[in-house]
């Protein structure tokens, strides 16, 4: 079953259609790669998943249940937004900048949402902090404040706190887009460890060789719109439209 279902999403800023009608579904336990130019819509369409923006038209389910609304009798309500941000917790969202609080030591950040948001009493969470700590390669940084830490640690620790809140669903809006060349890697190996642990995950990302290597499914979006859509082998390297040729042949 389809953890992520959108259909004919569109979505406009004024007087500029940003998505035009777009559908894409993401099975449980699968990972797609969303990759595209430059304005296409990509974190446009990840907010409209992440309950950030309203879509203008079409519908996106998450987990079942319409983004945005609730089903009573058959009828569709809006959301009040203690019920959205609920929902909001089962998708876990990871950006290109990390944000975490200067203040707080790597396990404080990844603990902050699980004590503040789900009431976890605070030594628990701080475990299951160090825990999560440990699986994205950071054992020894527990105690470590973010500006003693490396971009790609710090990203490290985003990526720990998002899943401190045991999300169904992440969302990676360029990752590693800020960071250094040489701490990509260990970003993108995180994500390939998370993905074999059958996380269901959605990856805005310009690495065509993690998208080669972990995707299920390429998702190509230009101008607000799907070009093209497969497994990777047929996306990235025998790619029919010439939009995605031309994108191709800039990244590679
Ligand atoms: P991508 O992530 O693929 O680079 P975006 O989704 O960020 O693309 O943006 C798609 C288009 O929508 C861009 O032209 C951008 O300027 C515009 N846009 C995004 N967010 C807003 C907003 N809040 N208000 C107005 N325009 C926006
Ligand atoms: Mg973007």
């Amino acid at each position: 079953m389809s953890l992520v279902r959108a259909v004919g999403v569109r979505k406009s800023f004024g007087h500029a259609e940003v998505l035009r009608g777009v559908d894409l579904s993401v099975d449980g336990g699968r990972v797609v790669c969303l990759l595209g130019p430059s304005g296409a819509g990509k974190s446009t369409f990840l907010r409209c998943v992440n309950h950030l923006e309203t879509i203008d038209a079409g519908r996106i389910w998450v987990d079942g249940r319409p983004v945005g609304f609730t089903q009573r009798g058959g009828k569709l309500h809006e959301l009040r937004e203690r019920e959205v941000a609920r929902r909001r917790r089962d998708i876990g969202m990871v950006f290109q900048r990390f944000n975490l609080f200067p203040h707080r030591t790597a396990a404080e950040n990844v603990a902050e949402g699980p004590v503040h948001v789900l009431r976890t009493p605070k030594k628990a969470a701080l475990a299951e902090a160090r825990a999560l700590l440990d699986r994205v390669g950071l054992a020894d940084k527990a105690g470590s404040y973010p500006h003693q830490l490396s971009g790609g640690q710090q990203q490290r620790v985003a990526i720990a706190r998002a899943l401190a809140m045991r999300p169904k669903l992440m969302l990676f809006d360029e990752p590693t887009s800020a960071l250094d060349p040489e701490l990509v890697g260990e970003v993108l190996d995180v994500m390939a460890d998370l993905a074999r642990d059958g996380m269901t995950m959605i990856v805005v990302t310009h690495e065509i060789g993690f998208a080669r290597q972990v995707a299920d499914e390429v998702v190509f979006l230009v101008d607000g719109a799907v070009v093209e859509a497969g497994p990777p082998g047929q996306v990235l390297d025998n790619p029919r439209q010439q939009r995605t040729q031309q994108f191709l042949a800039k990244v590679l």
